[in-house]
């Protein structure tokens, strides 16, 4: 899934099924997923070149958005490589010291010339460690990408309603599709659920309040177990994001709401589920679980 253990065969092929998960213009390239690869016999492999599919990029800004939320702003070095995403995807970063994690991007970049990150710290993580500790303005990361379906598509200009849900920095993805999809004046009615440990851990409320203010058809659910925190939010639900979905969803429109689970991946398997039995159609159901390195891709080296 996450695609950070990439490598290519050399002298040798990879079986069909360890490519099968990776983009044509790679496999036929060589690269494989060395996660999904159990060969039968000494092969060498080597590591991917950044040269032939990385984008280099720079540090812009760091910023806190909460005690416990990075921001992260990257320039493109050379825009004549970027690549194109859906606002909702994610990519691999890695950092100087060659730890590859995903991200999901939570800009446009094609608006906004810049890609932002919503980043978590993670008690001992390699990467988060390394940006919350030592990274700094100016610094090179490379990207590879783009990977994933949560994103908003409707090329048929229809009005079905979307709901979103998500826990920490699941409101990345979750906020790039939101604006995607108001920027693209999305008819339907649009419920975002936001889950935080307390007020002060649901950033960017302040901003979906904006949105709201030019687009009656958002509904916005900022929601914690219990309100210990100093922010104050309109509107603030007390109760898990599971509870609060089941309070006030439509079930009359499930079958064609299109919904989206980000974040903890508990809680976007459970929610999937809840959300299924419920109603929901599985096809209009797109989830991104923020899996660890060690669960996501067990054949990394990093
Ligand atoms: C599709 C996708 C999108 C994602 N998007 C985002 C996003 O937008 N924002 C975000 O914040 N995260 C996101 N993630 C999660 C992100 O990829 C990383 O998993 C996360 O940042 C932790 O990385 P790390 O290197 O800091 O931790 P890791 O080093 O990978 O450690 C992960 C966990 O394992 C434990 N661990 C590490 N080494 C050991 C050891 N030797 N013994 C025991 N335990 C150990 C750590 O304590 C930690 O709890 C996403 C993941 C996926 C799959």
């Amino acid at each position: 899934m996450c695609q950070a253990c990439l490598v290519k065969a050399v002298n040798c092929e990879a079986t069909p099924e360890s490519k099968k998960w990776i983009k044509d213009s790679l496999q036929q390239k060589g690269y494989t997923l060395g996660c999904q690869w159990v060969p039968d016999t000494d092969v060498e492999v080597a590591l991917p070149t950044v040269e032939e599919f990385s984008v280099s990029t720079s540090i812009r800004s760091l910023d806190k958005l909460n005690s416990s939320v990075i921001r992260l702003v990257l320039n493109v070095m050379s825009k004549d490589v970027m690549f194109h995403y859906y606002p909702g995807q994610y990519v691999s970063l890695i950092n100087p010291e060659g730890i590859a994690r995903s991200y999901s991007v939570a800009n446009n970049y094609e608006q906004d010339q810049c890609l932002e990150f919503h980043i978590s710290d993670t008690a001992h993580g390699t990467f988060t460690n390394w940006l919350f500790n030592k990274a700094l303005v100016g610094d090179i990361l490379h990207m590879r990408g783009p990977s994933g379906d949560c994103y908003y598509h409707n090329s048929g200009a229809e009005d079905f309603p979307i709901i979103m849900a998500g826990t920490g920095t699941g409101l990345a993805p979750l906020y790039a599709i939101l604006v995607d999809a108001l920027g693209k004046e999305h008819q339907g009615e649009i419920s975002l659920f936001h889950g935080g440990r307390t007020s002060d851990h649901l950033y960017y409320s302040k901003q979906i309040e904006k949105l709201k203010e030019n687009h009656p058809n958002l509904h916005y659910f900022p929601c914690v177990k219990e309100d210990k925190g100093k922010t104050k939010i309109d509107n603030l639900q007390i109760g898990s994001v599971e509870d609060v979905i089941n309070d006030n969803i439509d079930t009359g429109t499930l079958s064609r709401t299109r919904v989206f689970l980000c974040g903890a991946p508990d809680f976007v398997h459970g929610m999937r589920k809840q959300i299924f039995l419920k109603g929901a159609n599985s096809s209009n159901i797109y989830c991104d679980p923020f899996l660890e390195h060690s669960v996501a891709a067990t054949g990394g080296t990093n």
